[in-house]
């Protein structure tokens, strides 16, 4: 499909760091995601080490891809492995010069630092100087930590924002980028992003695939991008339309969705977590959590948002077959006879919880995660569910997850997540 017509963006991340592994990238996300918004197409994303060359070498591939605004994250620091500014200045064919201004800024925030930890002196004033050196013609950013963030323009493009690595101080600095003159002026020619988005659950990638050829055979789309992605055990649907095609665009968001209703967890871009909040809080309802192999995680996800405490009453980890019975009141003659991995148990453990913490919603998670412990009747990924109601509800399922240890357990909780959607009335309750 060709998307030509949007302006192209790339995203430099540096960090030799991040190419041992040692640490992985939160920068490269956050501004990819923020640049589709802004209506850019991110052409590329790119992670080198901290050497000049290569580092060159990226920003000259990503100028050759024609892209009209660079992103770099990390390398604006005081030491000697930080060397984007430099880098970014040769780019650009410009000096670094001293910005006075600047000096005295991050002298100001350092003074405050050298009084609180003792380092002093001239190592840290040729620190301050190096962070204060900006390409001739460039737009230095306040900082949040100490490195400035930059905004250098290139003769012929592309704009280039360079910005610090801790991902707190880039994110920090990212809305006074946006806001500098020549950000603006550039994005003055952006079109609007108008990406609209569906989730399904218990949905494979493939009938999307086979539901688009089927559309496209009767129908032009060639002006909407659809990409799909796999995300909590949901399918996420993006369609984003070339300026012109809105319409198009809008006709097979609807489409899409009255086609597989069925799976269809929403239509607006909101999450199942944001979701099953909102349930929560219109009905006055509260969950409580009884778990077994996602020992917590189920809990942990349901307190996420903020708020939380108005729809949460608590949950037990109950791992070992005691403290099943002892916490929970699972009868001890039912796991022997039916096995602690048991749909049996699941309800018994959402029944306990419910009732222990006075919610009104209970939630049981049983199931083998393995890699070792499973059987015929019960292998790897057998996990047991049940969510049961106040009012009489009751949720069961029972199905085998694939993947490893943490995937079944992820999955586990998604799983369990939807149950909880549907059994307090933000999907239908079947
Ligand atoms: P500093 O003054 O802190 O050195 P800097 O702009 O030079 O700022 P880097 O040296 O590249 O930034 O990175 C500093 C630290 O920030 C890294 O050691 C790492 O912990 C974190 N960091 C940098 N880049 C990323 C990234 N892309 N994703 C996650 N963390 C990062
Ligand atoms: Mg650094």
């Amino acid at each position: 499909m060709d998307t030509s017509e949007r302006p192209r963006a790339a995203v430099v991340v540096t960090g030799s760091e991040l190419l041992t592994g040692a640490i992985s990238d939160r920068n490269g996300p956050f501004l990819a995601k923020a640049l589709g918004e802004l209506g850019f197409e991110v052409a590329h994303l790119l992670v080198v080490g901290d050497r000049p060359d290569d580092l060159a070498a990226a920003l000259t591939f990503v100028a050759d891809a024609g892209v009209a605004l660079i992103v770099t994250s990390g390398g604006l620091g005081p030491t000697a492995d930080d060397l984007t500014a430099e880098v970014v200045a040769s780019f650009a064919g410009v000096d670094l010069e001293l910005d006075e201004a600047m000096r005295e800024h991050i002298a100001g925030i350092l003074a405050g630092w050298a009084a609180r930890t003792g380092f002093d002196g001239p190592a840290l004033e040729d620190a301050n100087r190096k962070q204060a050196m900006v390409p001739r013609g460039a737009v230095a950013l306040t900082p949040v930590g100490t490195a400035p963030g930059l905004v250098v323009p290139r003769a012929g493009g592309p704009l280039v924002v360079v910005l610090p690595g801790p991902p707190r101080e880039l994110q920090g600095v990212w809305p006074s980028a946006l806001e500098s003159a020549p950000v603006r002026k550039l994005l003055a020619t952006v079109p609007a992003a108008q990406s609209r988005e569906l989730r399904f659950f218990g949905f494979p990638e493939s009938e999307i695939a086979a539901t688009l050829r089927e559309i496209g055979a009767t129908r032009d789309l060639s002006g909407v991008e659809v990409t799909t992605c796999l995300r909590r055990s949901e399918l996420e649907v993006d369609i984003r339309p070339l300026p012109g095609a809105e319409d198009v665009a809008e006709q097979l968001h609807a489409e899409l969705a009255a086609r597989h209703a069925k799976h269809l967890v929403s239509a607006e871009g909101t999450t199942t977590d944001e979701l099953l909040a909102r349930a929560l809080l219109e009905r006055g309802l509260t969950v409580a959590t009884g778990e077994s192999c996602t020992g917590g995680m189920l809990a942990s996800r349901l307190v996420d948002l903020a708020g939380s405490s108005a729809y949460v009453a608590g949950g037990v980890v109950a791992y070992s077959n005691e403290a099943k019975t002892a916490l929970l009141g699972v009868p001890a003659e039912m796991i022997a006879e039916h096995g602690a991995v048991s749909p049996e148990v699941a309800r018994a453990l959402a029944d306990g919880a419910r009732e222990r913490f006075g919610a009104d919603i209970g939630v049981g998670i049983t199931g083998v995660a393995g890699p070792g412990g499973g059987t015929e009747a019960k292998p790897v990924g057998y996990v047991c569910f049940c969510v049961t109601t106040s009012d009489g509800l009751v949720l069961a399922r029972d199905p085998r997850l694939p993947g490893s240890r943490a995937d079944i357990r992820e999955r586990s909780t998604d799983t369990a997540m939807h149950l909880l959607l549907r059994a307090a009335g933000g999907l239908p309750r079947r």
